[in-house]
């Protein structure tokens, strides 16, 4: 796993994610990018900043017609706006649970609200929380599976949680990374220049 990590920093530097100016952001973005590009996301993210509803009090409060409105981009607007509303009621209720909350405490609470399933919550608890939890997506699935390694999320989790030691910044940065080479390789199908596989 430090093998593949030292071998991306390689190919492609330094990612300096999340794109977000408070931890907050991180969480409405962690759920607003389900099924829909980064791009849309920054749509709706500056939509919510314009009517100052990146605040967790005063999004719990929003009128869900508007919140769709807002979050129209990202598609799935209608759940969305709905499950934003809820996210922010969470949070706004526990200010404190993003710091002072123990890891999997926290991680439990995610994976109870509406629309937040595990990588939303890892995302969460990574970016915003900066906690160590590493996050599986599609892209860490596709790239394991070209090496031969399978499993459940929870599995292939454990398999980096176990090799790494438990640094938030190299995680934040490892997953930055598997998300960049599966947007430049995987994703445009460059197999043939594939530097984590060998041929
Ligand atoms: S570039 Fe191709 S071979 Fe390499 S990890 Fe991605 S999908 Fe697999």
């Amino acid at each position: 796993m430090r093998l593949i990590y030292e071998k991306l920093l390689l190919v492609l530097g330094h990612q300096h994610w999340w794109p977000a100016d408070t931890p907050f952001e991180v969480v409405v973005g962690a759920l607003l990018t389900q099924q829909t590009r980064w791009s849309n996301v920054e749509q709706a993210i500056s939509n919510l900043k314009a009517h100052s509803l990146l605040d967790t009090d005063r999004l719990a409060g929003a009128d869900i017609p508007k919140l769709e409105e807002l979050v129209r981009c990202t598609g799935f607007y209608r759940q969305k706006a709905r499950r934003l509303k809820n996210l922010a009621r969470y949070f706004s209720l526990h200010a404190d649970a993003l710091y002072d909350r123990p890891v999997e405490d926290l991680r439990k609470d995610l994976l109870e609200l509406d629309g937040v399933g595990e990588e939303t919550a890892d995302s969460i608890i990574l970016y915003a929380a900066n906690k160590p939890k590493f996050v599986i997506d599609a892209y860490t699935r596709r790239i394991l599976g070209c090496l031969g390694l399978r499993g459940s999320y929870r599995s292939l989790q454990e398999m980096f949680e176990s090799e790494l030691e438990h640094d938030t910044e190299m995680f934040k940065e490892y997953h930055a990374l598997i998300v960049e080479y599966g947007k430049q390789y995987c994703g445009k199908n460059r197999c043939g220049d594939c530097v984590l596989v060998e041929k």
